[in-house]
């Protein structure tokens, strides 16, 4: 495996870079979607790219059973790990390829990353219920 020193970020350059594959999914009834970004990125683009794909995760990857309890909470858990690589990156070198992606808001100041509550509470609701005798 290459030491991260001698990584480049794939999308402006710099580096160190680490290693990573971020997941986006998108859950519907019918449709499913999944996306994928890998490569070697630095701390900079690599955390724009979680917090893009795990707020899309968020807000889209809920609705369908499947989705629900399978991929959804595996996209989430796989970006968890592959942003904490990322994180343990010093801030990049200057870049060669271009201006790098902004980071943006951290996951929890992005108000569509809410919508995750309502699976979630709905889901609460369905156990409450469950054990209450279906009152
Ligand atoms: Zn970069």
């Amino acid at each position: 495996m290459p030491q991260p020193a001698l990584l480049m970020c794939r999308f402006c350059g710099g580096s160190p870079a680490a290693d990573v594959t971020f997941r986006a999914h998108r859950g519907l009834v019918i449709l499913m979607g999944f996306r994928k970004t890998d490569g070697p990125m630095c701390f900079t683009c690599g955390l724009a790219v979680y917090r893009a794909y795990t707020t899309h995760t968020l807000s889209q990857g809920w609705w369908s059973p499947l989705s629900l309890f399978l991929f959804a909470p595996l996209t989430l858990v796989r970006n968890l790990l592959a942003v904490r690589r990322v994180r343990r990156l010093p801030a990049p070198g200057p870049g060669t390829l271009g201006p790098r992606y902004d980071p943006g808001l951290p996951v929890h100041r992005r108000p569509r990353a809410y919508v995750a509550l309502v699976p979630v509470l709905w889901l609460l609701f369905m156990i409450v219920t469950g054990l209450s005798g279906g009152a």
